[in-house]
């Protein structure tokens, strides 16, 4: 990796992760940054995994939406910095 390249992955880094807490594929629901008002699926948020935990920054804004950091006992789970998240459940 050199410098110029971005330090981040794209969300659907965080499947497996997310996969633990929602019995949901994260990666396809839609969100609306809390920041900007910008609106896409969670799959094209900036993932950075070198921290105590997972952040997903805004692709427009950068600003923080998701935090989860995960103990050996406990999954933290910050939203607040999406207005919402829109998971599609299956029709029957
Ligand atoms: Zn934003």
């Amino acid at each position: 990796m050199t410098a110029d390249e971005p330090t981040y992955l794209d969300g659907n880094a965080a499947a497996g992760a997310m996969r633990e807490v929602f019995a949901v594929d994260i990666t396809a629901a839609t969100g609306q940054c809390a920041g900007c008002g910008d609106r896409g699926a969670f799959a094209e948020a900036r993932l950075y995994v070198d921290a105590p935990g997972m952040v997903a920054r805004c692709r427009r804004c950068d600003d923080v939406m998701v935090r989860v950091v995960s103990t050996p006992d406990s999954t933290y789970l910050d939203f607040r910095g999406l207005t919402y998240l829109r998971i599609r459940t299956p029709t029957t």
